[in-house]
C-alpha cells in the first residue's frame, strides 16, 4: 500500500524546489530508479554524473603515461587538491592542506605531533560523545604516552559548549579536539570561540570536519585554528574509502613532527636517502604513496561547490533542516518522532536526527522502500541533507515513507 506524502508538505516542497536558486545541481548526480530519498549524504555522498567520465580519465592517463604519470601530474595531487579543498570550503590559504590517508591515520599522526610539540603538558581535552574513532585515537596516544585525557560530558541531544571547553583546559592541556558538527545531533560548535578558549590556556586545537566541509562554511585562518582534519566522502562526494585531509596551521608546520615517517613526506623521496629527513611544509605530513585513484571524484564535487559558493549551499542546508523539522513537528510527532537536534540553525550542521523508540525497524523498513536514512542507536534516525544534491521534494516523500514505516 503506498499512502501519498500529505499534500500540504507536498505543495511546500514544490514551491520551496521552485524557489532554490541551486535547483538545477541536482542534474549533476547520478540518480538510482530504486532510491526514492537519499538521507545519508553525510554518511557517504552520491556519485556525480562526471564520475565514470573522472574515473576513466584516471585509467587512460595509467595506461597510456605509465610512471610518468607520477611526475606529471600525480606527485603533486595532494597539494593541489588540498588547496582547493582548503579554498572552497576551510577558509585556508594555499600550503596548510594535504590529502593523505584515512581520517583514523590523519588524525594518530596530527595528535601526536600536537602533544609532543607542547612538553610539560600532560593532558588532551576531548567530549565524551565525540565520534568513536577520535576518541579512540586519543585514548590510545594518552596510555602510550602517560597523558590524561579531560573528558567533557556533553549531552547527546547538543554537543560541546564553549563554557565547558573553558572550564575544562588550563595550564595541563597539550590539544583540545573538538568535531566542529557533532556526527549524532548535529549540533555545531562555536569553532572560533572555543578556538580561542584553547589559545588562552597556552593548548593547540584540532577541528574534525567531517560533517561540516562542503555542507558549513569554515574559516580555519581566520579562526586561528591550529590543525584540522576531514571526510572527503561525505558532503566532498569522493566515494568509498576517499582519503582525508589534514590542515596544519602554516606557521605551526616545520615544528611539528609527525610519526609516521614515510618516504612520500621526507625532504626528498627520489633520492632515496639513508635518513628520514621530513619535507618543508604541509608535505611532511604525508606518509607512503597517496591513493591518486581515490583523490578523483573529489575534484568535480569541488568545481561545483565553486559554482554553488559554500554561503548558498549553506543557505539551503539551513532551508532543508528547517523543513524536515517543520514536518516533524506537523507530521511526525504522533507517530512517536521527536527531533533530537537543535533547532537554532545557528547551532545545527547539515543532518536532523529524529528519535523513535522503534528506530532500528523503522530504518530497515524505509531502506526497503528506497529511502535511505542512517540508525544510530539507541534510538536515533540520522536525516542527512546534501544540498546539492537533495530536494525539498525529496524530504517531504521521504519523511512520509518514514512516518509509514513507524505504523508498521
Ligand atoms: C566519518 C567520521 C570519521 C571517519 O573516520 P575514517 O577514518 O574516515 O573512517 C571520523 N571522525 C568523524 C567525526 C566522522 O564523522
Amino acid at each position: 500500500m503506498t499512502v501519498e506524502p500529505r499534500t500540504a508538505h507536498v505543495d511546500r516542497a514544490r514551491e520551496l524546489d521552485e524557489e532554490d536558486p541551486l535547483a538545477s545541481f541536482r542534474a549533476a548526480f547520478l540518480p538510482d530508479p530504486d532510491v526514492r530519498a537519499y538521507f545519508d549524504g553525510n554518511s557517504l555522498g552520491r556519485p556525480l554524473t562526471a564520475t565514470p567520465d573522472r574515473l576513466a580519465g584516471l585509467v587512460h592517463t595509467w595506461s597510456s603515461r605509465l610512471i610518468r604519470g607520477w611526475d606529471e601530474e600525480w606527485m603533486a595531487l595532494p597539494e593541489t587538491v588540498g588547496d582547493r579543498i582548503g579554498a572552497l570550503t576551510l577558509g585556508a590559504a594555499a600550503g596548510q592542506t594535504v590529502v593523505a590517508d584515512s581520517t583514523t591515520v590523519v588524525l594518530y599522526k596530527l595528535i601526536r605531533a600536537a602533544v609532543a610539540a607542547r612538553p610539560g603538558r600532560d593532558e588532551i581535552v576531548i567530549d565524551d560523545d565525540n565520534f568513536p574513532t577520535d576518541r579512540f585515537v586519543v585514548e590510545r596516544i594518552a596510555a602510550e604516552f602517560g597523558l590524561t585525557v579531560r573528558w567533557v560530558r556533553v549531552d547527546r541531544h547538543a554537543g560541546v559548549e564553549l563554557e565547558q571547553v573553558t572550564e575544562a583546559v588550563g595550564k595541563r592541556t597539550a590539544l583540545v579536539v573538538v568535531s566542529h558538527v557533532a556526527y549524532r545531533s548535529s549540533h555545531l560548535a562555536d569553532a572560533e570561540a572555543i578556538t580561542a578558549a584553547a589559545h588562552e590556556a597556552g593548548a593547540l586545537v584540532l577541528w574534525d570536519l567531517c560533517h561540516s566541509v562542503g555542507s558549513v562554511p569554515v574559516e580555519l585562518d581566520r579562526w586561528g585554528v591550529d590543525l584540522a582534519v576531514g571526510c572527503t566522502y561525505k558532503y566532498l562526494n569522493g566515494g568509498p574509502g576517499s582519503p582525508a585531509f589534514a590542515y596544519v596551521r602554516a606557521d605551526l608546520q616545520d615544528e611539528l613532527e609527525q610519526p609516521i615517517a614515510g618516504w612520500m613526506g621526507s625532504a626528498a623521496p627520489f633520492d632515496m636517502g639513508p635518513h628520514y629527513e621530513p619535507a618543508r611544509g604541509i608535505r611532511r605530513f604525508l606518509s607512503g604513496t597517496p591513493s591518486i585513484v581515490a583523490m578523483q571524484p573529489m575534484r568535480d564535487m569541488l568545481d561545483l561547490i565553486e559554482q554553488a559558493g559554500m554561503a548558498a549551499i549553506r543557505e539551503k542546508s539551513v532551508r532543508l533542516t528547517e523543513f524536515v523539522i517543520e514536518i516533524a513537528d506537523a507530521d511526525l510527532a504522533d507517530a512517536g518522532f521527536t527531533v533530537a537536534t537543535s533547532r537554532d540553525a545557528a547551532r545545527r550542521g547539515s543532518h536532523v536526527t529524529l528519535e523513535h523508540p522503534d528506530a532500528r525497524a523503522i530504518t530497515a523498513r524505509a531502506w526497503e522502500r528506497g529511502v535511505i536514512p542512517d540508525f544510530r542507536a539507541p534510538h536515533g534516525i540520522r536525516v542527512g541533507l546534501s544540498p546539492l544534491s537533495t530536494s525539498f521534494a525529496e524530504v517531504a516523500d521521504g519523511l512520509s515513507v518514514l512516518r509509514e514505516c513507524a505504523a508498521g
